[in-house]
């Protein structure tokens, strides 16, 4: 095979790796989470994940599907759908998936987090999976079509490199900013207290419907393109979708900690 029919296969194969969103809008997630939780939830998660950080335990889950004992988690970390569903059509094609996906994936977790009969170790491993999969399913292209992959075929040029719109999505508009997790979760954890309260009260369903309108737009902007160049005007008016996404995933994923465990 010459070089250039290497290249797209190449391109396929990286972005495989990058299926959720990056270590640091998973970290930025959890070092807002901790912020909310209340003192019950924090010694609880505490005892579980010993010492490592919230903010490490949400990658967690993506270095360990690439380990044999995790690899039919591999399809935990998304959800496929065709667009141009209803919101009623939405709720019952999510309930006769048959297939394994986030939606099931975080309510089996939950599950098995809460089960007296289940080890320390499944625990840890629920814990991880709940902080990782909360996150997973705020990012837009988590949601979204099996053909393209969520977006990974779609190729695209950001900031002159090609890179394709799950990418885009998952790390590098976040990652222009040049800030380390620790501070864009300083620059992030600013949602009122009646957003907080709205947000944690909305029900799951709804967090994955959010992402599917979401994902529905981008690509049907994408489509819209000229040519396939992700310019600053773009840059500008979606940044704020990233940060309210990862701003949605902190706070609810601290209310399903603390719902978990009540003060
Ligand atoms: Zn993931």
């Amino acid at each position: 095979m010459k070089l250039r029919q290497l290249f797209p296969i190449a391109l396929f194969c990286i972005s495989l790796f990058l299926i959720s969103w990056g270590y640091t809008g998973h970290r930025t997630i959890g070092q807002i989470t901790q912020n909310h939780l209340n003192p019950k939830a924090k010694e609880a998660i505490k005892n579980l994940l010993g010492d490592t950080s919230i903010a490490e335990a949400c990658t967690w889950a993506d270095d360990a599907r690439r380990e044999p004992e995790f690899s039919e988690t591999a399809n935990w970390h998304f959800l496929n759908l065709p667009l141009g569903l209803s919101f009623e059509d939405f709720k019952k094609h999510i309930d006769t998936l048959s297939n394994e996906n986030v939606y099931t994936a975080l309510n089996k977790a939950k599950i098995e987090l809460t089960n007296p009969q289940a080890t320390r170790i499944q625990k840890v491993h629920a814990l991880k999976f709940i902080m990782h999969f909360v996150g997973d399913l705020h990012q837009p292209m988590h949601i979204s079509r099996a053909e393209d992959k969520g977006g990974s075929t779609i190729q695209l040029n950001f900031d002159e490199k090609g890179t394709n719109l799950h990418s885009l999505w998952d790390t590098k508009m976040l990652e222009k900013q040049g800030l380390t997790y620790d501070q864009l979760a300083t620059k992030y954890d600013n949602v009122s207290a009646e957003n907080i309260k709205q947000w944690q009260n909305d029900p799951l369903i709804q967090w994955l419907w959010e992402s599917y309108q979401i994902s529905t737009q981008l690509y049907a902007e994408v489509d819209a393109m000229n040519k396939r160049v992700i310019d600053d005007a773009y840059y500008q008016k979606h940044l704020p979708m990233v940060e309210k996404r990862i701003q949605q995933a902190a706070i609810r994923l601290a209310g399903v900690l603390n719902e978990i465990y009540p003060e």
